[in-house]
């Protein structure tokens, strides 16, 4: 598995596991945790995962994924922004961490930004970091002004990462957001990489997925796997397409592919707002 190094120091690998939409049924959970135990098996060790995911469910599959392998993963939750005050945030992450059964996280995220000033989410995240209970923390959903002024904040320059939405449907962030956090060494984790199923089949891919033996799927998420400073995440239970997320690993993307995807798949020529779920 390729990985990069985040601010701090620490490696993450650039491939995944999202999690959102598991824990939620409870005829699912097996196939769920089977699904993620493959990934851990073909090396996506990074899991992604959140308080909201199944109000708590998803974290439950994961601890019995991860199970007997802690040390093997990199394990990432989130927590509410209405969980984002100081007290707030280290019981959002007890209770985290006592779903996931485990004492640490290797990287916690605030889901998305809310009312309560940043100052004091970070204020918790130091603490959580003293700890040990966390050994990294970071945002989700931020665009590049929230950046700004998380930097300007105490804590602020520890941020290793920012989650947001991002694969060939949703390149707005490569107009600003992506350049400023490649600038500071900051990885983006791309969330919904294949855009929920979106490039199944895309007529526009197919070529492509011909000429390398792939689905489209697989070469939009290659085109992301390609990106410098970029980690992917898809989720998938089916075990054919957790196969096939970390086959897309092994495929060589040529300076003709991406002229091609660029011509279907335009770059932004302005300024977007910035794309969220
Ligand atoms: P996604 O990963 O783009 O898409 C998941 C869907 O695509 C599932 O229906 C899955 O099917 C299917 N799929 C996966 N691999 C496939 C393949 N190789 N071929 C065909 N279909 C495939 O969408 P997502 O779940 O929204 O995003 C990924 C993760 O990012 C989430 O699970 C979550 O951890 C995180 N996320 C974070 C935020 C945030 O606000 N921070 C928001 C959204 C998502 P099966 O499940 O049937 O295999």
């Amino acid at each position: 598995m390729k990985i990069l190094q985040l601010p701090s120091g620490k490696a993450i690998p650039i491939l995944g596991q999202g999690t959102w939409r598991m824990g939620e049924r409870a005829s699912q959970k097996q196939a769920e945790i089977n699904a993620l135990r493959l990934g851990l098996d073909l090396a996506m060790t990074l899991i992604d995962t959140a308080e909201m995911y199944g109000e708590g469910g998803a974290e439950k599959v994961v601890a019995e994924a991860i199970s007997g392998r802690r040390e093997e993963v990199y394990l990432v939750s989130k927590f509410y922004p209405f969980n984002a005050s100081y007290e707030g945030a280290i019981k959002a992450c007890d209770r985290s961490l006592s779903r996931l059964k485990t004492d640490y996280l290797d990287l916690y995220l605030l889901h998305w930004r809310g009312s309560i000033p940043l100052s004091e989410t970070l204020e918790a995240l130091q603490h959580l970091k003293q700890a040990g209970k966390i050994l990294d923390y970071g945002v989700s959903n931020f665009d590049t002004d929230d950046m700004e002024e998380a930097e300007s904040l105490p804590g602020g320059q520890k941020i290793v990462t920012n989650q947001v939405l991002y694969n060939l449907k949703r390149r707005g962030i490569e107009w600003d957001l992506l350049p400023w956090c490649k600038k500071r060494n900051i990885p983006i984790m791309a969330y919904s990489p294949v855009e929920q199923r979106a490039f199944v089949n895309n007529s526009k891919l197919e070529e492509l997925a011909t000429k390398h033996n792939a689905t489209s799927t697989q070469i939009a998420l290659s085109w992301l796997l390609h990106q410098d400073n970029v980690i992917s995440i898809p989720k998938a239970t089916n075990p054919q397409h957790v196969r096939e997320n970390r086959a897309a690993l092994d495929i060589k993307l040529t300076e003709e592919d991406f002229k091609i995807i660029d011509r279907t798949f335009k770059p932004p020529s302005r300024k977007m707002g910035l794309a969220m779920r």
